[in-house]
């Protein structure tokens, strides 16, 4: 093998190891360049060592070779102090025109990986992808770090596209500015601007080393101007590498038969059905354009979306070497967010648009927005959902022309379509979320305006309780007037007839009794007072307000006929309150009954159990009916259709049932008159 210069390692053999093939070299001293994290290379140290490794890739260059998989880890240090290059098991032989043959895998270490060696952009990897990844490796080598962080391929990929990197001296102060450069130099995204070759780099470092060595420091020194040789264009020199040597794939690189399509496929799988997935429209629109930002190598990215043919941004993408920053935003696009020229060509044709170099395009590059922004290459594709548009996602990448190729362009639509859908699907969801937001907020209100309501109309009833005393003591008082007004007529006479006027008196103090009794129940209603409340017979209370009125149906000519349950059930309440409900609900149905002349006039009370749960009690007469269109406000406050009438018995019944617990109900009765039922809960 005499034409392998003494820049590479000499391989003795190859053993297989248990993790992976085992290469014995000629130099057993030989140890990789790597370099601890908290202890980068010294200046003198990092330019001896990065002129031998420039030095070996210049020779491999010189010999035809494209390397491919530059990193410390492959730079060797032998004992006699010379770096060596090993590690050439994705080197390939450089193709006579001076560009690499067309390669469907993309290969390398993907952290020192460059650009076109990704594929992402639509260029070859030629030597100059070697000095990126020297570049990377001199970034490691004087920093200790490297200047990306990525958790997968495709993220690294990104990096290397889109992610500038952090300057050197933000790790380092005594880094010389023209070092700094002169990695950066090796590192552009553009070939076209990184050294030209390995020979010019060489020239430079030797330069910086005289001057480090002379000053420590690097003065001033134009970067790429010393003589170089141009190897990228230099027809291949030499064979190609044994089998053996083209076996040894260093254990962290890694080649992907099918390529870039293969890696894109699976990821692109992966990021449509998370977008599928993902339903609240925030989330959503920041996995968009996190995705296509990633895949597509984009810097900077907007997503609009289209609602009755206006434009809004609603998100905003921005990468840099903190990672990519998503915000998301309401904003009518103007020309300091993006070309509208390439905005409106898009909505207008629903075509996506690709610009490889949008500086130099004859139509676009005229753009208002391009005077101030650099922007290299850029995509603007439409979201479609059955034809209609719904959105626009416009991507740029201000450091490389090409980046957006028509096949990853494909696959940016293949998610724009997935996205498409699954915005328009949030979107819904959305709304729905919202409406659902705002029927709750309108039942809450409702609920809340009920609640109130109630507590208004119990204070209404509360007032209208107390203006009702009147209404309900009138009467003993009246009769306590009239049997005082007859008591002292007996006893005013000549000879005053006592037995007359104590008999009246007695009637008075029983009126008194009564009257008294109404204003402590209506006090204790108006209280909801539970205290008073007793277990108690209803039939009990049935007979005592039945007895009460006996005599005045029997002056109507009613019959009264009773139906009382046998059941033991007893219930919980006060029998003054209770006797009141069915002393007005007899009262009323008497009333009811008296003008006219009905042949058939019959008043029914009757009380059952029910389930043994409950007792209700029906007061049923043979009247005339309430009137269909009053049958909902009889229970009204102030309610009533007699001239004397105050409307408030009913009111008053019915509050005094709600608070036992039960209910009272008004509806036509069988032979044309009117039922009143109310319930009681059985007492525990
Ligand atoms: P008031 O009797 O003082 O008018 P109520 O609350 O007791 O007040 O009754 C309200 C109205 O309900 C009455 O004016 C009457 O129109 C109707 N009403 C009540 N009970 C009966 C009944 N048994 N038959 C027909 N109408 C009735």
């Amino acid at each position: 093998m005499t034409h392998r210069s003494r820049g590479a390692a000499q391989p003795l053999t190859l053993l297989s190891g248990v993790e992976s093939p085992l290469l014995v070299l000629s130099d057993p001293s030989a140890q990789p360049l790597y370099v601890r994290a908290d202890e980068p290379f010294s200046v003198e140290r990092f330019l001896d060592i990065a002129i031998g490794a420039a030095a070996a890739l210049s020779q491999a260059h010189v010999s035809g070779l494209l390397h491919r998989d530059i990193k410390p880890g492959n730079l060797l240090e032998g004992a006699d102090g010379v770096v060596r290059l090993t590690g050439f098991g994705l080197s390939v032989q450089a193709h006579p025109s001076g560009h690499m043959p067309v390669s469907d895998s993309i290969c390398g270490t993907l952290a020192y990986m460059s650009p076109e060696q990704s594929r992402k952009v639509e260029r070859r990897a030629d030597q100059r992808s070697d000095l990126y990844s020297l570049g990377m490796t001199f970034y490691e080598w004087l920093t200790g770090r490297l200047p990306f962080e990525a958790r997968d391929a495709v993220e690294w990929v990104y990096c290397h596209i889109a992610r500038q990197p952090t300057a050197l001296n933000l790790y380092r102060g005594d880094i010389p500015p023209v070092l700094s450069q002169l990695v950066f130099k090796l590192i552009a995204k553009n070939p076209d601007e990184r050294y030209q070759s390995a020979a010019s780099l060489l020239a430079d470092l030797r330069t910086c080393r005289c001057q480090w060595r002379q000053f420590q420091d690097i003065p001033e020194l134009t970067l790429g101007q010393s003589a170089g040789d141009p190897v990228a264009h230099r027809p291949a020199l030499c064979a190609r590498l044994s089998d053996e040597e083209a076996a040894v794939v260093s254990r962290s690189s890694i080649s992907i038969p099918g390529g870039q399509d293969t890696l894109d496929l699976s990821s692109v799988m992966k990021a449509a059905q998370a977008l599928s997935e993902e339903t609240d429209q925030d989330r959503l629109i920041e996995m968009l354009m996190s995705t296509t930002m990633i895949h597509a190598g984009a810097q900077r990215a907007l997503l609009m979306l289209v609602k009755n043919d206006a434009p809004q941004i609603c998100a905003l993408g921005q990468g840099d070497d903190t990672g990519l920053q998503i915000e998301l935003t309401q904003m009518v696009p103007t020309k300091l967010h993006l070309p509208l020229s390439i905005l409106y060509r898009v909505m207008r044709t629903h075509q996506r648009l690709l610009i490889d170099d949008v500086r130099a395009d004859a139509y676009f590059g005229a753009d208002e927005y391009l005077k101030d922004q650099e922007v290299r290459s850029a995509v603007c594709l439409p979201l479609l959902k059955q034809r209609r548009l719904i959105g626009v996602l416009y991507l740029e990448n201000n450091l490389t022309p090409g980046v957006f190729t028509a096949s990853r362009a494909g696959v940016l639509e293949l998610l724009a379509g997935q996205a498409a859908t699954s915005l328009e699907t949030a979107r819904l969801h959305d709304q729905l979320l919202r409406e659902n937001a705002r029927r709750q907020d309108i039942e809450t209100a409702l609920r809340t305006a009920r609640a109130r309501l109630a507590q208004v109309s119990q204070a209404t009833m509360m007032g209208e309780l107390a203006a009702s005393i009147a209404h309900e003591i009138n009467q003993p008082l009246a009769s306590m007037v009239s049997n005082a007004a007859a008591s002292l007529r007996w006893l005013n006479r000549e000879t005053p007839r006592i037995g007359e006027a104590l008999s009246g008196l007695h009637d008075i103090v029983q009126d008194g009794k009564r009257a008294g009794d109404i204003v402590r129940a209506l006090q204790s209603l108006a209280r909801q007072d539970a205290q008073h409340r007793r277990a108690l017979q209803i039939n009990d209370v049935i007979r005592h307000v039945v007895a009460l009125t006996q005599a005045e149906g029997e002056q109507q000519r009613v019959l009264m006929t009773t139906d009382l349950t046998r059941s033991p059930l007893q219930v919980m309440g006060s029998s003054v309150q209770l006797q009141q409900v069915v002393l007005n609900l007899i009262v009323n149905a008497l009333e009811a009954m008296s003008p006219g002349d009905h042949v058939l006039r019959r008043l029914s009370i009757a009380s059952h159990a029910v389930a043994e749960e409950y007792l209700v009690v029906s007061v049923e007469d043979t009247g005339p009916g309430v009137e269909a269109e009053h049958l909902g406000k009889v229970f009204n406050a102030f309610f009533t259709t007699k001239d004397k009438g105050m409307g408030m018995g009913l009111a008053i019944c019915r509050t005094i049932i709600h608070a036992h617990g039960g209910q009272l109900y008004v509806m036509p009765a069988r032979f044309g008159g009117t039922t009143f039922v109310f319930t009681l809960p059985a007492a525990a």
